[in-house]
């Protein structure tokens, strides 16, 4: 086959980066051939046309190249990588006009303002397996992060999957082949956020230059695999993105001995940055507590939420700044305005180091930095650690809004293309050739209406088009009035369209000026943008700092708004809470309906709530707001309570909810042993583990005796301060110095039932079931019957209490579950008292009942 020229680079030029779609520059469009062509106009809806390449017909489609960026996010956001080819060098010259990749745009690169989420950060990360460690490296080029965390021992695959999670990066690189993961395949299955997964064969060499080039000496890794998997990293971002990138200078270490771990279950149970209904913001405990006015003060906020701190000192620090802000009401709300005006810093910064920001970023910016100085002013005599901080490390940059003010005009277009971006008065090359633009235009009336007068044409006039250049234009109905020495160019329906001498000399000038004007303005915008640019760092660090500000604000302004107080920190394993209430669900409550609730957990004594009581009384909730209190404190956040003392927990762990993981495939049961077998594989006697009605995806019996022989081993094993719901009443003769009985308060008034949202000492000795079935509307008749049945089960269990005994010990589990399953065999009784009623539908209670 023998191809066009064109089609020969189309090809060498794909085989650059076969994994991207290659959008292929040909004047005013972008065009892909053959596949990717083909998957383009799919995803995109596009027209597949073909171009004739000689001797086969390429399947081909395009976009245009100034709406090309809409069409690549779209892409990148469903996982594909693009890479653009522009046309290099003059497109009037002769012969074929070269193209190169200028760069590869990717899920975890991307860079275009309309493709990120202000509110999130858009991580890449990169997955090393060295000797018995695992590492893993990410960045956010957008802001100009970079991290790295290092895993081993027994956990380490599990750290890792968690990490992943909360990172909800795009993107993920994994190099060579891990032991632990048979394929990219299984990554992929894991369900992480990530649409575009990478294998990198390689490892990168000459890695100490890498880091050296990026990282100050005290943030350097001293690990070798740290060492290479960042490097590795960096690699694979400058192959990618294709520009400088040394705006990525803050490397940290992802420390998991300084965190509150709270694995991938628990972030999801919890809701805490995402919801469980759509992975969005809404209806979290982000939602409520994010009062920041700055997009990244809001990624921040997310980031605290999701790592939690362990050490007092530093829990205690950002409690006194919270406590500062919310006694001074003016201080807040001073910075609450202040903030408003400023803009996204660290991703302007980005687009300032790379060279895509235009004339209105360096507005913002301008417009953001002109905050600073009232910031600092105002926090001048904070008295918090970590508000003096800030204030001494927020800087303020008089020369550079100065050097703003004076040359970017204050509304300019958005291309840098087209002049109107630069000030009068700022370059005296520039005013000069505005002048003679401006005076031209009246030349140009005078010439029209000397013209007019001299022809005594009426209707003659002056207009310009990009073909012709200017022109003067006589309407048929004066043609016969039309003087020699004027040259006919073009003509109309209804007019003809003329040159002359005096007009093209005119034109050279002016267009002259007019280019002149642009690519003076171009060079003048690039010099400012140079100068921010030697500045980057600087202003990376004060908008750093803003984000903190911005975040403790926020945190300040919520326990004002939704009257939370400060926690006491303790260090002796206690969590004490008088009157905690739920922050999410007693924002939909209303507070006045929320009924709080006590919660004493201790190293010595209860270090196990068993909480029974019906469905729907309020266990779940309870025991989300012990821990989401929990997780508060130690984000630095006051918490919705009357006074709390709470211990720093190491981890939070969770087993909540029955329904939400169906999506993968596996029965909810093996999910939820699944979940258990994790805590207790990981649990610490500093851990703080909920676990919600497990075992009730099987039998009864199995349920119970999993349920049972659970709180046995944490009790005896693991000591961790636990809060188990279970409708199992028989679990409440476990009750002893450790594990505390626990019901919510239910009136009763006759057949009518209320439960009081109230947890109080004590076990429950009803279920409720029937009411609760009355509750969801079943037919009167039905739990009429219910109720018939209920009190004839109750009479019959009673005489059988040698049954009860048996359900004790877990130890002979097996055998004791046979001889329970003789005792109930066959009659119409047994059957009841075997179903699950708390995990049936209303329909199913009443099929099972018919
Ligand atoms: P359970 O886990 O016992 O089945 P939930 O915790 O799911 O019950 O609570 C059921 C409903 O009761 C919740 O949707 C909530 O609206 C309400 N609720 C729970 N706790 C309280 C409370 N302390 N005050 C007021 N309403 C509550």
């Amino acid at each position: 086959m023998e191809l066009t020229p064109m089609m020969q680079q189309y090809l060498a030029t794909k085989e650059q980066h076969p994994e991207a779609i290659l959008f292929f520059r040909l004047g005013d469009f972008y065009e892909m051939f053959f596949d990717d062509a083909r998957i383009v106009s799919k995803e995109l809806s596009l027209t597949l046309t073909s171009r004739n390449g000689n001797t086969d017909k390429a399947p081909m489609c395009g976009v245009p190249y100034h709406a090309a960026e809409g069409y690549i996010n779209k892409l990148v956001s469903r996982g594909y990588k693009v890479a653009i080819a522009e046309q290099i060098g003059d497109p009037k010259a002769k012969g074929l006009t070269k193209r190169e990749i200028i760069k590869v745009i990717t899920p975890g690169t991307v860079l275009s303002e309309s493709a990120l989420k202000d509110s999130a950060n858009n991580y890449i990360a990169l997955v090393y397996e060295r000797e018995d460690q695992i590492i893993l490296a990410g960045a956010d080029i957008s802001t100009g992060e970079c991290f790295y965390g290092i895993y081993g021992g027994g956990s380490r695959e599990q750290m890792l999957y968690d990490e992943l999670y909360r990172l909800a990066m795009p993107e993920l690189l994994v190099v060579g082949k891990p032991s632990f993961m048979a394929s990219l395949k299984e990554f992929t299955d894991l369900r992480l956020p990530a649409t575009s997964y990478t294998m990198i064969e390689e490892i990168s060499p000459a890695v100490e230059d890498r880091i050296i080039e990026h990282f100050a000496a005290d943030v350097r890794p001293s690990d070798e695999g740290a060492k290479e998997a960042v490097a590795t990293l960096l690699d694979y971002l400058h192959d990618t993105v294709m520009t400088d990138l040394t705006h990525l200078n803050q490397l940290s270490f992802l420390d998991a001995s300084e965190n509150l771990v709270i694995d991938t279950y628990t972030l999801r149970n919890l809701e805490i940055t995402r919801n469980l209904r759509d992975g969005g913001k809404k209806d979290t405990l982000l939602d409520v507590l994010d009062f920041t006015n700055t997009a990244m003060g809001s990624r921040l906020l997310k980031k605290w939420l999701e790592y939690p701190l362990l050490n007092i000192l530093p829990i205690n620090q950002r409690l006194d700044a919270v406590e500062e802000l919310t006694k001074d009401f003016a201080l807040r709300g001073g910075l609450r305005e202040a903030c408003k005006d400023i803009h996204d810093f660290e991703r302007l910064l980005t687009r300032i180091e790379v060279g895509t920001a235009n004339a209105r970023d360096l507005i913002a910016l301008k417009i953001s930095l002109m905050s600073l100085p009232a910031i600092k002013n105002k926090m001048a005599s904070v008295e918090a650690n970590v508000l003096m901080n800030c204030q001494t490390n927020i800087h303020v940059f008089d020369d550079l809004v100065d050097l703003l003010q004076r040359s970017i005009v204050e509304e300019p277009g958005i291309s840098l293309r087209d002049g109107g971006i630069i000030k009068d008065g700022y370059n005296a090359d520039l005013d000069e050739y505005r002048r003679i633009a401006h005076d031209s235009k009246s030349m140009l009336q005078e010439i029209e209406e000397r013209e007019k007068e001299a022809t005594g044409i009426k209707s003659l006039k002056i207009g310009y088009n990009k073909v012709f250049g200017y022109y003067i234009e006589v309407r048929h109905s004066g043609a016969d009035l039309v003087p020699d020495r004027y040259i006919r160019k073009q003509t109309l329906a209804n007019a003809e369209r003329y040159i002359t001498e005096e007009l093209k000399e005119f034109e050279t000038k002016i267009l002259g000026a007019q280019e002149k004007i642009v690519s003076i303005e171009y060079n003048l915008f690039t010099e400012v943008r140079e100068v921010i640019k030697s500045r980057l760092t600087e202003i990376q660090g004060t908008a750093h700092e803003i984000a903190i500000v911005d975040v403790l604000t926020s945190l300040a302004e919520a326990a004002v708004a939704y009257n939370y107080v400060r926690p006491r920190m303790a260090n002796n394993g206690e969590i004490d809470i008088k009157d905690g209430r739920h922050p999410l669900v007693e924002r939909i409550l209303t507070r006045d309906l929320f009924v709080p609730n006590d919660t004493k957990l201790n190293h010595s004594s209860c270090e196990i709530m068993l909480i029974t009581g019906p469905n729907m009384a309020g266990k779940s909730t309870y025991m989300r707001q012990t821990a989401l209190l929990t997780l508060m404190a130690q984000i630095g956040s006051f918490i919705p309570a009357r006074e709390a003392t709470i211990s720093p927990v190491d981890r939070i762990f969770t087993r909540i909810g029955a329904s939400d993981d169906l999506v993968s495939g596996q029965s909810t049961f093996m999910v939820e042993m699944n979940e258990v077998a994790q805590i207790l594989k990981y649990a610490t006697k500093n851990s703080l583990v909920i676990l919600d009605e497990i075992g009730r995806g099987t039998s009864t019996f199995d349920g119970m005796s999993i349920a049972r022989a659970v709180i046995e081993h944490i009790e005896q094993k693991i000591h961790a301060k636990t809060l188990f719901a279970t409708h199992y009443h028989e679990l409440t003769d476990l009750e002893d110095d450790i594990v505390k009985n626990y019901c919510v308060a239910v009136k009763e008034r006759g057949t009518q039932v209320a439960f009081l949202r109230r947890i109080v000492p004590g076990a429950a000795d009803k279920s409720y079931g029937i009411h609760v079935a009355r509750l969801a509307g079943l037919p009167k008749s039905v739990t009429k019957r219910a109720e018939d049945i209920l009190a004839e089960l109750e009479s019959e269990a009673a005489a059988a209490v040698p049954a009860e005994e048996n359900v004790r010990p877990v130890e002979q589990a097996p055998a004791s579950m046979d001889m329970m399953g003789s005792l109930f065999a066959n009659s119409l009784s047994d059957k009841l008292l075997a179903l699950d009623v708390m995990t049936m539908t209303p329909l199913e209670a009443m099929n099972e009942l018919y």
